[in-house]
């Protein structure tokens, strides 16, 4: 997961999403009646997707694994949990159908004591406070509680997403030695399409775990000088 930058609510979005929210609360505030002014709702549900669109990493991808296209508008705290903030805009994120209705579906787990959610929202929390990419494995490593239950919920360790993660690293490793190449011959041009296509591959996360990567002491022994000089001249 990666941090992803919320969009303001245009001001069709605010009025429509009032509107909703009122028909919801006259037919009782229930999640039935949450569902049901949802199945119904083409020009806010449109209008979301639109925002969640231009928001969302790569080409489109599932802001939670940042693998597959995001095709669901995902209720990040479950309708049926709160049907007030079914059209609350800052519940609303795209997921894949995959992470949406086979991994997450209504789960929204909170601490005891505190009542805080236990899931990372990428529009809200730095997922790196919580998870820890091991880059050259393709898996996540909790660093808090909130990181272990995203971990659990969202799947993030299934074992598509972990091989899809080595593949992108090593292609990745590819791309920016040749990016550098290309920057050190004065081919511009080449480089700015070879950074393009490294921008808009599937695993963002792995990109930014790498850039991380390059600045620590021990990044040679890990990477090997020539990619270290490569991702040094990447972050600039
Ligand atoms: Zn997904």
């Amino acid at each position: 997961m990666i941090p992803v930058q919320r969009l303001p609510a245009t001001e069709r979005l605010v009025r429509l999403c009032h509107s909703r929210t009122d028909q919801i609360q006259k037919l009782g505030a229930t999640s039935k009646a949450a569902r049901d002014t949802w199945r119904r709702a083409e020009a806010a549900k449109s209008e979301i997707r639109a925002l969640l669109e231009k928001m969302a990493p790569g080409v489109l991808r599932c802001m939670y694994c940042l693998d597959s296209l995001g095709t669901d508008i995902d209720h990040f705290e479950p309708l049926s949990r709160t049907p007030l903030r079914t059209f609350c805009w800052h519940n609303h994120l795209l997921a894949c159908s995959r992470c949406n209705s086979n991994f997450k579906r209504e789960d929204y787990p909170c601490d005891g004591e505190t009542g805080e959610c236990l899931l990372i929202d990428p529009s809200a929390d730095d997922p790196a406070d919580h998870l820890e990419l091991l880059v050259a494995i393709g898996e996540y490593e909790a660093k808090t509680r909130k990181g272990e239950e995203s971990i659990r919920v969202f799947g993030l360790n299934r074992e598509d997403l972990v091989q899809g993660r080595f593949d992108a690293y090593v292609t990745s490793c590819d791309v920016l030695s040749s990016w550098h190449r290309k920057v050190r011959r004065g081919d511009l041009a080449g480089a700015a399409q070879s950074a393009a296509a490294l921008r808009r591959e599937p695993f963002g996360d792995v990109l930014r775990a790498l850039e991380k990567l390059g600045r620590l002491p021990y990044a040679a022994a890990a990477l090997g000088e020539e990619l270290v000089e490569s991702l040094a001249a990447w972050v600039g």
